[in-house]
């Protein structure tokens, strides 16, 4: 399907969000489309970031330097077209038990992607969000979550913040009951984080994951 890029928020030097139209696309909050710019034959995945009760969508993309498809993302403009394909994907929030259960969501960078789409589609649940960044600047559009419930941890230093990485962490972090964990971002920190929830005895299938390279 062919869309028309409304707008696009820059975030950092290199991270960005493209709004385009909806239209007719039904999608649950955490599925990822296939987008590439119009006119050209690569594409690549980008989880939803927007809400499913918004009338646009949003993809958070960062520039890849050497990429392919991600620095012609970045030189769109409101007007350009953009190929989209989907939605894909099963890593979603079941819907039974979604009010009452606690969840974990652990991102790094562009990650948090999925999460916003979470977040900002069922503002009632009840969830934790552990965001790895390299630098402060790298919350994106942090306002949008409940500051008790954003844990950035950025790995330069900065003062107020949690110094280190998710998987410095999360070992302090204390399981609750069916508490389950949402992980998104690259492999190598979905691989530690899993082996760290393994070593707390949290079971396989109170975790879920989304890699992104
Ligand atoms: C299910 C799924 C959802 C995804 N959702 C998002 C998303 O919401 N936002 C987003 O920015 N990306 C997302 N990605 C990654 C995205 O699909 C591309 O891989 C990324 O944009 C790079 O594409 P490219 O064509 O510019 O680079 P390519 O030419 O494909 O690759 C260049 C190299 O960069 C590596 N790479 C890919 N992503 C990153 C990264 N973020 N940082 C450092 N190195 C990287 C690749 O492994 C490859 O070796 C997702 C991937 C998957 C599988």
């Amino acid at each position: 399907m062919t869309k028309i890029i409304r707008e696009i928020r820059l975030l950092t030097q290199n991270t960005f969000v493209i709004r385009f139209d909806r239209d007719d696309i039904q999608f649950a909050a955490g599925q990822h489309l296939i987008v590439g710019p119009g006119g050209h034959l690569n594409q690549r995945e980008y989880s939803i970031y927007s809400s499913e009760k918004s009338d646009y969508l949003e993809i958070l993309v960062k520039e890849v330097l050497s990429g392919n498809v991600s620095p012609q993302l970045k030189n769109s403009r409101p007007g350009d077209l953009l190929e989209v394909n989907g939605p894909f994907g099963s890593f979603r929030l079941e819907s039974y038990g979604m009010l009452t259960r606690k969840y974990m969501f652990i991102a790094t960078g562009t990650g948090i992607s999925p999460f916003h789409s979470f977040v900002t589609s069922y503002p009632g649940i009840d969830y934790t969000i552990l965001h790895g960044i390299r630098d402060i600047n790298e919350a994106y559009e942090r306002e949008t979550y409940d500051p008790d419930r954003y844990i950035p941890c950025v790995s330069r230093g900065t003062n107020n913040v949690y110094n280190g990485r998710v998987t410095d962490f999360l070992p302090r972090y204390n399981d609750e009951p069916e508490m389950q964990y949402y992980i998104c971002g690259n492999n190598n920190m979905i691989y530690e984080v899993c082996r760290i929830l393994r070593d707390k005895g949290v079971p396989a299938d109170r975790i879920f994951t989304e890699v992104y390279f």
